[in-house]
């Protein structure tokens, strides 16, 4: 078949990265052209409307430091439609295996009688922890609790700030995997790291407006299946049959797509780019809404870790900072291979959920049931064009430049984007537009 659809530079999958990429080229005057596979934009960004009186995140949902294109986008959006972040003065609450209870952070360091603070304290420094790692053996996230934080009863929560906060399970993870994400990462002006949530506003409001110019530019409901780029002009086969034919391509999926062969590649991919993708990780990715008539939690509370009680490691109370006054609403975050149990089980998701609320909060089953209005599940890995939840390098993988060898193009034709490629911004919307940004200019030089 003649292709007969042909633009300079098709960039594949519209979300932060091949929109941000789009942006760049719509800038240079480029023909080009945004396939997407699915029916809606934004990918990893999707905003719920309809779940409570306000709108929630499904995917991303909060702005890592200050000193980024995500944090100064999003502090203009602010700025221009007279919303806010939400004040950073929230407590967060800890299960504490000791006393059989969830405490808050001050009353556990004050704790006068035990180890208690100083245990939670040694917890909390889990970047210290990981970035003082120096063993010649990497090991995994579970290895090393069980190891150096044996006596430890706040182990788990090192587990969810390290590698659950990464996007993978105890197992998968490794030492040296994340320092060396940790040790790039690069979002603040200076030491003092701080994360934003919206109080007003969302990222689908925020990038509707910011790619405004280029959304008639995205086709959706075209999926890729195959990238030929044997000969000068690159073919683009859809699973519909339809042919395009660009000069250039990038590719911005997901590093889940990446790994699944949805898309053939001819000439198959260069080895050092399959093992990359082989290398690092992406795996489960659930977030849980449970919508509430009343609060049990203390005023001011943001953050709840469960610290190994129950299935979920850690809640927030996404009503808070104002958001909400009528609806009372708890995000579960459970991301990792356990989460993959879960395909096509929400029901019995939300069972565990109950139970383990109903434990952590010391209320009774009955009391919690009467209590919940509704709940929602989002499992990413049942996303078929995204499959899971975020990257993170792998055991025994790190400090190898995978992301380096991701985001390599080739013959100058190919070219890579997204959050997985990103060695700055891994895992996040800004890694994704950072690299979206450069891919383009790359493909343009
Ligand atoms: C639960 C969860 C919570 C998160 N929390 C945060 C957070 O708080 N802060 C933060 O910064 N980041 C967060 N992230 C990560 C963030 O969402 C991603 O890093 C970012 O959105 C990735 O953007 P991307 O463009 O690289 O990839 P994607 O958003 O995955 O975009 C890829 C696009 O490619 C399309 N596609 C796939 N296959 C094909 C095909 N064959 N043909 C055509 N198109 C295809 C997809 O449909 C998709 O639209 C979170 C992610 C998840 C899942």
């Amino acid at each position: 078949m003649i292709p007969y659809l042909k633009y300079d530079i098709i960039i594949i999958g519209a979300g932060v990265a091949g929109l941000r990429a789009g942006l760049e080229l719509y800038e240079k005057k480029v023909n080009f052209l945004i396939l997407e596979a699915s029916s809606e934009i934004f990918g990893r960004v999707r905003t719920l409307y309809d779940f409570a009186d306000f709108p929630i995140e499904l995917g991303a949902e909060c702005i890592h430091g200050n000193n980024n294109d995500l944090y100064f986008l999003a502090k203009s959006f602010i700025q221009n439609n007279n919303y806010s972040f939400i004040k950073n003065n929230y407590k967060e609450l800890y299960w504490v295996p000791d006393l059989q209870k969830l405490l808050e952070y001050d009353d556990i360091i004050q704790a006068k009688s035990s180890s208690v603070g100083k245990e939670l304290k040694e917890a909390l420094k889990f970047d210290k922890l990981i970035g003082s790692y120096n063993k010649e053996k990497d090991l995994s996230i579970k290895d090393f609790k069980e190891m150096y934080l044996k006596d430890n009863q706040f182990k788990d929560i090192f587990v969810a700030l390290s590698s659950h906060d990464k996007g993978a399970g105890e197992t998968e993870a490794g030492m040296y995997g994340l320092q060396e994400d940790e040790e790039n990462w690069g979002t603040s002006t200076d030491d003092s790291y701080e994360e934003f949530l919206f109080k007003k506003g969302n990222f689908s409001e925020m990038f509707s407006i910011y790619f405004q110019k280029i959304l008639d530019r995205v086709e959706k409901n075209c999926v890729v299946s195959e990238i030929d780029y044997q000969n000068d002009q690159i073919q683009i086969t859809l699973q519909n049959g339809l042919i395009y034919s660009c000069k250039k391509a990038i590719v911005t999926v997901s590093l889940g797509i990446l790994k699944s062969d949805l898309i053939k590649f001819s000439p198959a991919l260069p080895a050092e780019k399959k093992e990359a993708i082989h290398c690092l990780g992406f795996s489960g990715g659930i977030k849980i809404l449970i919508k509430l008539k009343k609060p049990f939690w203390p005023k001011k509370t943001l953050f709840i870790f469960a610290n190994g009680q129950g299935i979920i490691p850690v809640y927030w109370v996404t009503s808070a900072g104002g958001r909400s006054r009528k609806d009372f609403v708890l995000t579960g975050f459970f991301m990792g291979n356990e989460a993959k149990n879960y395909v096509q089980k929400s029901d019995f998701l939300i069972i565990q959920v109950k139970l383990q609320l109903s434990k952590l909060f010391n209320i009774s089953e009955a009391h919690l049931e009467e209590n919940v209005m509704s709940t929602y599940v989002k499992n990413w890995f049942e996303e078929p064009f995204t499959k899971g939840g975020y990257s993170f390098i792998t055991i025994n993988n790190g400090y190898k430049n995978h992301r380096k060898n991701l985001a390599k193009n080739i013959r100058k034709k190919i070219f890579f984007a997204g959050e997985a490629t990103s060695i700055n911004f891994s895992s996040t919307i800004q890694g994704g537009m950072i690299t979206g940004f450069k891919a383009a200019q790359e493909a343009v030089e």
